[in-house]
């Protein structure tokens, strides 16, 4: 008798489907609650046995218990953080990469979903500006892509000969969390740079560079951000190439958030200079409205990362020899966009097995076009004008600063740390938005996340009169 694990079952798929056609359907999506204001040990308790139970049962408990206990990051109404919006399309494609255990890992092994991911890297590559030879694979997330060419740039220093005996990277106290994170798993210290109106310039980190100052000898690399994840703030990326390219520093770029609005002609120009990146990264599960989990990691010179990250083993060797035409796939990285040259994408990240994760992108992008991408982001960064311009004209509210791309900072006069969180944990429990504090220059304020194109300022409107 077959195990009846490895049987097709038309009932429970029609229970499946049924439930996500569901979901996919609603409109708008619920926020509910998260947190844990049942017990949901209870629930839970003695659920896996030796003998399984009803799927139909399973599902019901999920969906009724565990589901409601997860706040919905793709309602219009969730605001903190950074939401996501997912196309239709790209969670649609997302239930075929998972029902065909697609995974690229290898030419050998997947060279038709490598394809498609290289060409929607290559969107990505290409409005950043970077040259033909640009490549890289789709990680987790931005921590994983800035761990990953962190370690390229840290590598690349030491292969080019930059002698030191503790490595450093220069960045500001406005770099994202897992920048530190990665730099201390890499036994990499940080160089702080202290930035101007939160933004790293190449004025500053050359002077900072040039002063003497310890550990400036000891830096290998710099970490510029382009839309921070707490101001939206974009730094200086022109000067910041320009004085890394010139004292031959790793110029890292993580735009995991604000990567989008390359997208956006309107706010294009901020981002010049990207295109002098040594490495970028860009969270297409954040504001390119994809799935989780998805980022993109691409390289200007795909063969540094490659030097650093193929894993040997002897039962691997097949993956990197067989390949037809591998001459190729190491200098050149012509694989890319076009993919028609070997590309292995588990070369370019600290990984081995990895999941098709950037075909819902694809598809999405293939489906829709690029001008419906530049359209949502332009949304979004209108929105975020409209709801400035909207806290502006609120007597009780203070704008903290004009928003450079889609999150809004404020602040509501005379509230405290604790008044925050009281109006934020209302909010929530009304179903009115999750909007959670930040603290911008020492103090508490609000902080509007902005990109899914239903959050209208209507939505901010509740927000602004919830704050009276
Ligand atoms: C979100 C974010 C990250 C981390 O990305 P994950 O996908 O959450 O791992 C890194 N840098 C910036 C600027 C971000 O906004």
């Amino acid at each position: 008798m077959r195990n009846p694990m490895f049987v097709y079952d038309e009932e429970m798929a029609d229970l499946i489907f049924g439930y996500c056609r569901e979901r996919l359907a609603l409109d708008p999506v619920p926020l509910d609650y998260g947190g844990y204001s049942t017990p949901l040990h209870d629930v839970l308790d003695g659920l896996i046995s030796p003998d399984g139970n009803e799927p139909a049962r399973v599902l019901q408990l999920f969906a009724d218990r565990l589901a409601t206990a997860v706040i919905s990051s793709d309602s219009p109404r969730f605001v903190s953080f950074i939401p996501a919006a997912p196309t239709k399309a790209s969670l649609l494609f997302d239930m075929v990469v998972s029902s065909s255990s697609l995974q690229a890992t290898s030419w050998l092994e997947a060279a038709g979903a490598v394809c498609a991911e290289n060409q929607a890297l290559g969107v990505i590559s290409h409005l950043a500006g970077l040259p033909e030879g640009a490549g890289g694979c789709f990680v987790s997330g931005g921590s994983a892509g800035n761990l990953s060419a962190l370690m390229v740039g840290r590598d690349t220093a030491r292969i080019r000969g930059h002698q030191t005996e503790r490595p450093r990277f220069a960045c500001t106290e406005e770099a994202h969390s897992s920048v530190g994170k990665a730099l201390h798993v890499l036994g990499v210290e940080p160089f702080l740079v202290a930035a101007v109106d939160h933004r790293l310039t190449g004025e500053v980190l050359e002077a900072a560079l040039g002063s003497g100052r310890e550990g400036a000898a000891d830096v290998v690399g710099v970490v510029a951000t382009a839309g921070t994840t707490n101001g939206g703030i974009v730094d200086d990326l022109a000067g910041v190439g320009a004085v890394s390219r010139r004292r031959g520093l790793w110029f890292h770029v993580d735009a995991a958030y604000g990567g989008a609005a390359l997208f956006a002609p309107t706010v294009r120009p901020l981002f010049d200079g990207v295109d002098l990146a040594d490495s970028l990264v860009v969270d297409p599960h954040k504001w390119l409205f994809a799935p989780y989990d998805c980022a993109a990691l691409v390289y200007r010179q795909p063969a540094l990362a490659k030097a650093v990250h193929t894993q040997d083993a002897a039962y691997l060797d097949v993956i990197h020899e067989a390949m037809p035409g591998s001459e190729h796939a190491a200098g050149s990285g012509a694989g890319q966009p076009n993919g028609e040259e070997p590309w292995n994408p588990t070369d370019y990240a600290y990984h081995l097995t990895r999941r098709a994760r950037g075909l819902p992108l694809w598809f999405s992008l293939a489906v829709y076009g690029t001008n419906a991408y530049r359209d949502a982001v332009e949304a979004a960064l209108a929105n975020a004008k409209e709801s400035a311009a909207l806290i502006s004209e609120t007597p009780y509210l203070e704008l903290l600063r004009e928003p450079t791309l889609s999150i809004v900072l404020f602040r509501r006069k005379g509230w405290s740390r604790a008044d925050y969180e009281t109006w934020s944990a209302e909010l929530l429990a009304g179903q009115v938005a999750f909007v959670t504090p930040t603290t911008w220059e020492g103090e508490a304020a609000a902080r509007l996340a902005l990109l899914h194109p239903d959050t209208t300022v209507d939505v901010v409107a509740e927000i602004v009169d919830s704050m009276a």
